[in-house]
């Protein structure tokens, strides 16, 4: 089913990308006070600071609770900028409220469980505010699309998508894998929702956070949130992936914003190119499944076993090797022929148990 949703209307400079920012955690008064006037001053109009925090491990700093909000709420009075942050249970959301947070954002190990969304969904009944849902920490688009389900039928209709990467056993450069094929297929399901992207929790790393940034847009993701911290390496939460509000501002500064509208005008010669070619493809496919059902037939008559491991590992290294020299990834190549043998394996299965 859709979202029934209603646009976020939210303050920005530039239509793309609007940009929340602001510490992993509300650590003091002062930190958060200052870490905003520094955000607010280079133009930033939206504070996020986490008030409950999520830890892996017990004994981390898990928040200063609802003695943090009376900070957010000095914030939003001195400086005018939204605040916004993570509710997990309907005692969050409550307080939250209570404190006048203007946008609450429900964090990656929360929107993972159905019951958890359940319970904050109910709480959100007849409560005009946006809720902006990070995605579940395994790849699960469904999961995803349901806890926004949820949230979208107990009413709220200001409604934003916040992908911040997913987690993995075996961790390379991310600290959570960007899987961006996720978030596209999201848009291609429920275009009219809001794409944020949060650079900081997929690199972990914050050199890794104007590289993100950069792909976000080329994608086309509506916003960004940034964790901003005024002295990031002293940080009580994710120390390693803050940048200071000036270093935001600087990578904010050297993003390259690609129109939409106009790109897709110039390419569209080019994409009719591409449908010719994906038609050739398909016809190519079809012919090859064909020869392979005919070697099927000829499996059968002289009873051979369907599966020749030699040759197809000839056939993934010949192709994989082909496809470095031709500037592919040879992994993705070999990849794509495991794909098609499967499909002709089940194929020569049909005929080879056919009467
Ligand atoms: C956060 O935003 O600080 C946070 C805990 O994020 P996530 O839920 O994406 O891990
Ligand atoms: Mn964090």
């Amino acid at each position: 089913m859709d979202l029934e949703l209603q646009p976020l209307n939210l303050p920005s400079d530039n239509p793309r990308p609007f940009v929340i920012a602001g510490p992993c955690s509300a650590e003091t008064e002062e930190q958060v006070i200052t870490t905003a006037k520094q955000l607010k001053k280079l133009g930033c109009h939206m504070f996020r600071a986490g008030i409950w925090k999520p830890r892996t491990k017990p004994g981390g700093f898990e928040g200063n609770g609802e003695a943090a909000l009376p900070w957010m709420k000095q914030v939003k009075e001195e400086t005018g900028m939204l605040t916004a942050t993570e509710v997990a249970t309907p005692e969050h959301v409550e307080l939250a409220l209570k404190y006048g947070i203007d946008i609450l954002w429900i964090g990656a190990r929360t929107s993972a469980n159905p019951f958890a969304m359940q319970a904050l969904a109910d709480s959100l009944k007849g409560v005009d505010v946006p809720v902006f849902v990070k995605n579940p920490v395994n790849p699960d688009l469904e999961l995803w699309i349901g806890a926004m389900e949820r949230i979208n039928q107990a009413g709220i209709k200001r409604m934003a998508a916040i992908h911040r990467g997913f987690s993995s056993f075996d961790k390379k450069i991310y600290r959570n894998l960007p899987m961006w094929q996720i978030p596209i297929e999201l848009r291609r399901r429920i275009p009219e929702l809001p794409i944020i992207c949060d650079p900081s929790h997929i690199g972990g790393r914050r050199e890794l956070v104007a590289p993100l940034c950069q792909q976000a847009m080329d994608l086309g993701f509506d916003g960004l949130m940034v964790e901003s911290h005024c002295s990031p390496d002293n940080a009580w939460s994710d120390a390693k992936q803050q940048v200071t509000p000036d270093v935001l501002d600087y990578i904010l500064g050297l993003l390259v914003v690609r129109d939409e509208t106009v790109t897709t005008e110039g390419i569209h010669e080019l994409r009719k190119q591409i449908d010719e070619l994906d038609n050739n493809l398909m016809d190519l496919l079809a012919k090859r499944m064909r020869v392979c059902r005919e070697i099927g037939q000829y499996k059968k008559e002289h009873n051979m076993t369907i599966l020749q491991t030699g040759r197809y590992n000839e056939i993934l290294d010949k192709r994989g090797a082909q496809g470095s020299l031709c500037g592919m990834d040879s992994d993705f190549v070999k990849e794509i022929f495991e794909h098609i043998h499967e499909e002709s394996v089940r194929q020569q299965m049909e005929i080879i148990n056919q009467k």
